[in-house]
């Protein structure tokens, strides 16, 4: 089978390798849909503790089922099934307190174990065992599903900000996690909703996805426009969704009183510090969220909301074979494409 290795900082390879086995408590899927994350971009572009060379990423799965270990029950091959890849232990102190998504020795696909940049990948007894594997219904687009990863986060961020009825919420950085947190604040409620971006194609892409104003915020003072939108109070809800430090004191800037900020986009890491006026932050009793990974239900809440279609999956934008994936990487880091899907079984 074919399958992408990326074998060094922005070096990949395809290689032939042989189809893996399927384990007796595990599947094997043939891979249909794979996203191309912006954790695969930074990545690919800057390298990550977390990975030994030669890896195969991919992390945002769908596929067939092409063979059933001997010990399973409850799947056959065809069935069509998107995975959630972030498998938490179930024992350590974060899993029992209801935070799986921080568990000490979390796994996930495509840096724990080989992911989806393949023709085929095993999805693991483990991921069974957790109900971690969800069967997707003929009459419902599979590739559409490797958006519920992506939206678990944003789900699990939102529902920490409590985002509310009649808020305004301000997203910088228009990207696919900016344009479903958009979508999600809409419906939740929101009545204003401002998405924000340093890239004039990046804007003009993310207009039909449930923002209310657009900002490029390279050519237009941001936290002046957030004043101005919000009759000078500020805005209630700030995200930070895209790998810069700059927009976190913006953020503190346009929030209100008791205005929510989230830093949910990860910084480069050795670009990780931040400088914000911690005494907005004092006199403004402001609240700061981190954000990262999930649970398994705000994964299911992100299938759940794909399949009755209240997300607009056209924010995938472009489909290319395992070969095009540094293309992809070009596409997204140039404000060109939204979100960029890898088909391992297309042809070159
Ligand atoms: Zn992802
Ligand atoms: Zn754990």
């Amino acid at each position: 089978m074919k399958a992408l290795y990326l074998t060094g900082k922005a070096q990949v390879e395809i290689r032939d390798i042989p189809v893996p086995d399927c384990p007796d408590d595990g599947l094997l899927i043939k891979i249909d849909s794979v996203g191309l994350c912006g954790s695969d971009v930074r990545t690919y572009s800057v390298g990550s503790a977390k990975i030994n060379y030669p890896v195969i990423l991919g992390h945002e799965n769908a596929g067939i089922v092409a063979a059933v270990g001997r010990n399973v029950t409850g799947y056959a091959v065809g069935d069509r099934v998107v995975a959630n890849p972030a498998i938490p232990c179930g024992k350590c102190y974060y899993c029992v307190n209801k935070a799986p998504g921080l568990c000490d020795t979390l796994e996930v696909a495509g840096t724990s174990f080989p992911g989806g940049f393949a023709q085929y990948m095993v999805f693991h007894g483990t991921m069974l065992q957790r109900g971690q594997i969800i069967k997707v219904p003929e009459d419902v687009d599979l590739e559409p599903m490797i958006l519920a990863e992506l939206l678990a986060s944003v789900i699990k961020a939102q529902s920490d900000l409590q985002v509310g009825l009649g808020e305004s919420v301000v997203v910088i950085g228009a990207g696919p996690i900016g344009c479903l947190h958009a979508m999600i604040a809409k419906l939740r409620g929101a009545s204003v909703i401002v998405l924000a971006d340093t890239s004039p194609s990046r804007i003009a892409l993310s207009r039909k996805f449930g923002g209310t104003h657009f900002v490029v915020s390279s050519e237009d003072d941001l936290v002046r426009r957030v004043m101005d939108i919000t009759c000078g109070r500020g805005a209630d809800v700030c995200i930070s969704a895209n790998p810069s430090a700059k927009p976190h004191q913006q953020g503190v800037e346009m929030l209100r009183k008791e205005g929510r900020l989230s830093m949910f986009g990860g910084l480069p890491k050795d670009e990780s510090m931040t400088t914000v006026d911690a005494n907005m932050i004092h006199y403004k009793r402001l609240r700061v969220f981190g954000a990262y990974s999930y649970s398994a239900a705000d994964f299911a809440k992100g299938y759940d909301l794909l399949t009755s279609g209240k997300i607009d999956s056209r924010i995938i934008t472009h489909k290319l074979p395992l070969e095009k994936m540094e293309e992809g990487v070009r596409a997204i880091q140039s404000g060109k494409a939204i979100k960029v899907v890898l088909k391992p079984w297309m042809d070159a």
